[in-house]
């Protein structure tokens, strides 16, 4: 049967990459129906119960500050927050959640069913209704046909998926959900460029079995015994929303006897006997490709993360594997304070279809046939939040072109999420893709702290941002510019700021008249120290550590502002030369298209490049600079990387 109702955009899948898709394009305005197997299992985590970490939170960030779902959801479910890379430099400092996968899923749940404009129907899409060149529609197990405008499929690891134990192997989409054959074969017929990849996950482990006494105890931020502070927050209202109880993770290692183990599966491993085809994910290596590829190394560092509060479900990060599971049985009691481990549910590789993104115009919508677009994991990416970002970004075009207007396509200076999308297109990829800062070359532009700042009023414009982000947003941006004025506009001199004062504060005195701004670039002193200057004389109070009442602010919704105004202008101020020095290299590296690059260059020494451009260069060998920049895999910051080396040493 036809269903009564036309829509303007049918997503096909729940996963990370659908729910922001439907929730985008319905925010937009479209009539929009999800379309996806099991309502039950809609933002499931396939795999590790977490989100964010370097790169991938600057994804979640962006989502977040276009009104996106993920950073929300991780803040209701969180149960530990940890700041990554805090020491070093804005550009790569990351937020990493454990996420409570059922409290995750209830809060994506909760936000789909109550979206105006959005539909929800569980069943399998067989089928795409394709009319000419254009896709009108979506045909599900049994039969319903849906009309609809345009498709936006986000089938994951789904299509044609087998999981691999050992040398067993069964059809399926994950452990536990059916895999959409019918829709594999539909989209072969269709012509597009396709083929496999690989993921694969740990076995699970019942924390009650495990000692973690013998273990060394995690704590997240923010907790006893963790970095000091506020326990942080995803999204940019997340000031609003109260975590729920935190909990610690456990490190336990591997050890010469469990890599014995391992070693001994070797026959039985699908992966080395040739059963799985699939590349897999470089940076996510099962435990079995870790000790094969680095023979040397004596022990791993394994994370025992609490999947949740009302489970005692452990996910043992660091030990996914395809092994037989009399192999990871043993591996996993190898470990200490494992012991006894009792294993809930067996680790697996899983094989599945992706499509070639190359295939896929800007807009992440098909070359071959218009109105279907395609996001997530089909597009050859691996993660959670590469998922969701682009899922977004689909939704989005797809709404644009329902509505007859033009696309939105963010570029490399203004997004991770236009750095993703022309990585993708542009490239393709070999191996599942992944997000890291080092893709992006304006990396010091594209922090997490300032994802709001960059995409927030395009977010308003495309109808995404409610009225209670864009307020909280616009306190913000005119928080900053007024105290970036009123620091300013305050001059201290000599007179002024007595020298015994200003070697407190400053370190040394001062020789002539600078306004505050100015003493803020310089490296040693921060904003909180300018104003202990005088004992508090220049403190704003819009922005003091305690209220009016005096009372302090630490978890108000008011100092979760004055945070975030305070780091803002800080990091602008502080990494303004940076900022623009980086333009300029970035400006320059286009004009060394024929500078000829050594040919006894031993790449794998250069340790400013990451591991995945040091082996890609030293595979190809390009004769010249613009060479090396078209190489799939070899992102403009990698020449600009490499530029520098080759200035410094040759
Ligand atoms: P998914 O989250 O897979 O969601 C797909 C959705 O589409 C599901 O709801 C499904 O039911 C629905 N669906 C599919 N086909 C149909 C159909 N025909 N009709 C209706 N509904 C359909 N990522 C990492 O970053 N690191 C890892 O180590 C890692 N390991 C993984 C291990 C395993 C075993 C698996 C399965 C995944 C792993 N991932 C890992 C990948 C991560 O889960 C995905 O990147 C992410 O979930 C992709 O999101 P998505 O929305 O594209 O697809």
């Amino acid at each position: 049967m036809f269903y009564p109702q036309e829509f303007d955009v049918i997503v096909v899948g729940g996963g990370h990459a659908g729910t922001e898709a439907a929730l985008a394009s319905a925010r937009m305005g479209c009539k929009t129906l999800l379309l996806t197997h099991n309502i039950e299992t809609l933002g499931q985590m396939s795999c590790n119960p977490s989100i964010g970490g370097i790169g991938k939170g600057h994804l979640v960030k962006e989502v977040d500050a276009m009104g996106g779902a993920m950073a929300l959801a991780t803040d209701e479910g969180g149960i530990q927050f940890r700041i990554l890379n805090s020491s070093k430099g804005p550009a790569v400092r990351a937020t990493r959640a454990q996420a409570d996968r059922i409290l995750y899923k209830a809060a994506i749940r909760r936000m789909i069913e109550n979206q105006p404009n959005l539909w929800l129907f569980q069943q399998a899409v067989d089928d795409l209704m394709v009319e000419g060149d254009r896709v009108v529609g979506a045909v599900t197990q049994v039969g319903i046909k849906f009309r609809s405008r345009t498709v936006v499929l986000t089938a994951g690891t789904f299509l044609d998926g087998k999981i691999h134990v050992g040398l067993q192997n069964y059809a399926a989409g994950r452990a536990g959900d059916p895999p959409a054959v019918s829709l594999s074969a539909r989209l072969k017929e269709l012509k597009l460029p396709q083929g496999r990849l690989k993921t694969g996950t740990p076995p699970r482990i019942d924390g009650r079995s495990i000692d973690f006494s013998k273990c060394t105890v995690q704590p997240g931020d923010g907790m006893p015994g963790g970095t000091p502070g506020a326990v942080p927050v995803f999204s940019f209202m997340g000031g609003q929303i109260a975590h729920p109880r935190q909990m610690p993770c456990w490190i336990t290692h591997t050890n010469e006897r469990t890599h014995e183990i391992i070693r001994s599966g070797f026959d039985r491993s699908p992966m080395f006997t040739g059963k799985i085809d699939g590349v897999g994910p470089r940076y996510c290596p099962s435990v079995e490709d870790k000790i094969n590829r680095f023979a040397g190394k004596a022990s791993h560092q394994i994370f025992l993360e609490p999947e949740g509060l009302s489970t005692h479900e452990i996910y043992p990060n660091g030990i996914s594997t395809s092994l037989p599971f009399d192999i990871q049985y043993d591996l996993v009691r190898s470990m200490a304070g494992m012991e006894n481990a009792h294993i809930l549910r067996p680790g697996y590789a899983i094989e599945y279809d992706y499509f070639d993104p190359r295939s896929l115009k800007s807009t992440f919508e098909t070359r071959a046939v218009a109105g279907l677009f395609f996001a997530g994991q089909i597009n050859g990416t691996t993660g959670y939040e590469e998922a969701a970002a682009q899922g977004m970004f689909a939704g989005i075009n797809a709404a644009l072109q329902c509505q007859g207007k033009d696309s939105w396509l963010p570029k490399r200076d203004e997004a991770y999420l236009g750095v993703l999308v022309d990585d993708l297109i542009t490239k393709g990829v070999t191996e599942p893709y992944r997000m890291f800062t080092s893709r992006a070359e304006f990396r010091l532009m594209l922090r997490e702290d300032n994802a709001d700042m960059r995409l927030t009023e395009k977010g308003r414009e495309l109808g995404l941002v409610d009225d209670a982000r864009w307020d909280a947003f616009n306190r913000k941006r005119d928080a900053v510019s007024r105290e970036t004025e009123r620091l300013r506009s305050i001059w201290v001199n000599p007179r002024s700021l007595p020298a015994a004062e200003a070697e407190r504060v400053l370190g040394k005195a001062i020789e002539h008249e600078y306004n505050l701004l100015d003493l803020l670039r310089r490296p040693d002193v921060d904003y909180a120290a300018l104003m202990s200057l005088e004992s508090g004389k220049y403190v704003n109070a819009d922005l003091a550590p305690v209220d009016a009442a005096g009372v302090p602010r630490e978890t108000s919704a008011a100092a979760d502002l004055a945070r975030s105004v305070i780091e803002q202008i800080e990091i602008a101020i502080k990494y303004a030369g940076y900022i623009d020095l980086q333009k300029i290299e970035v400006e320059r590296a286009s004009h060394y298209e024929n500078l000829k690059l050594p040919a006894d260059l031993d790449y794998l020494q250069v340790s400013a490049l990451s591991f995945e451009a040091r082996q890609t260069l030293a595979k190809y060998r390009p004769e010249t600079l613009g060479l090396a920049s078209r190489i799939s895999g070899i992102t403009p910051a990698t020449i600009s990387l490499l530029l520098v080396h080759l200035k410094k040493n040759l």
